[in-house]
């Protein structure tokens, strides 16, 4: 065992690999497509009727069945102004004190983001969760431990080799879908983190990140395997990292999305 699968280990990451024949399409395989056990302890969303609009469907948490997004109307967000683009740290405090919308209400931390703000890759996900809104960090639960294995396994640091945020900095209540109205008052955060990062390649963690990045209702069926642009910045579409966990055996197109990822950049 190699000392950095060793320091993997100790910090409850378990094995980076565990290749059977070891390779997959040509590259090697990582553990998180092999290992299937994490998935029991994560229940199955519950069975939902489908999101009323303007709410964007989505399959990265858990929902709960009765709290369904709220209309649009339901309360006036502040929107989101023509601000100048302010300084990280300007940005950062920004979004912890921001009440441009309803969540402001209900969270415990908003989550500004984790990892290098020079990094050459972003990540971005859904919203925060539990953990997330209570640790004012992203993917922090278990599903952030898939997301770190996955990393680990196409030999990035979450540390130094990305970024990783969410298009809503606050946690929708019960993990509900965003509403539309949430997503507006939330978008310029985003746009200027991005125009911070200065990303070479983006990664929309999910339906619900890709659908709102690239403006589509598309599937993510769709929208997989494709190289999007994102104002002019490759973006790739992969499943959600909750989801794998509820849905292992995509862990292997998961692992064909990070590929194209590796070649886009590499490119
Ligand atoms: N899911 C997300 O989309 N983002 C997080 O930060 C945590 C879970």
């Amino acid at each position: 065992m190699s000392s950095h699968t060793r320091i993997i280990d100790a910090i409850g990451l378990g094995p980076v690999w565990v290749a059977r024949d070891g390779q997959f399409e040509g590259y090697p395989v990582a553990h998180w497509l092999t290992d299937a056990p994490d998935t029991e302890a994560v229940p199955a969303p519950p069975v939902s009727p489908p999101a009323p609009p303007p709410s964007v469907p989505t399959e990265a948490q858990p929902r709960a069945a009765e709290i369904p997004a709220p209309a649009q109307n339901a309360f006036v967000a502040t929107p989101p102004p023509e601000t100048e683009q302010l300084s990280w740290e300007a940005l950062d405090s920004a979004v912890s004190s921001c009440q441009r919308c309803r969540l402001s209400q209900t969270r415990c931390n908003a989550v500004f983001g984790r990892g290098n703000p020079n990094a050459r890759w972003l990540l971005i996900g859904e919203a925060p969760g539990e953990q997330e809104d209570r640790l004012g960090l992203p993917f922090v639960g278990r599903a952030g431990k898939l997301l770190d294995n996955m990393l680990a396994a196409a030999h990035l640091s979450g540390e130094h080799d990305v970024y990783i945020a969410n298009v809503l900095k606050c946690r929708p209540p019960g993990n509900r879908n965003p509403a539309g109205d949430e997503i507006s008052a939330c978008q310029d955060f985003l746009r200027q983190q991005i125009r911070h990062i200065q990303p070479e390649i983006i990664v929309a963690l999910g339906r619900f990140a890709a659908q709102t990045l690239l403006e589509t209702d598309q599937s993510i069926a769709r929208m997989r395997g494709t190289v999007h642009q994102y104002q002019g910045i490759p973006l790739i579409v992969t499943f959600h990292p909750a989801y794998l966990l509820r849905n292992p055996p995509d862990k292997g197109k998961a692992w064909e999305d990070w590929m194209l990822a590796q070649r886009t950049l590499e490119k």
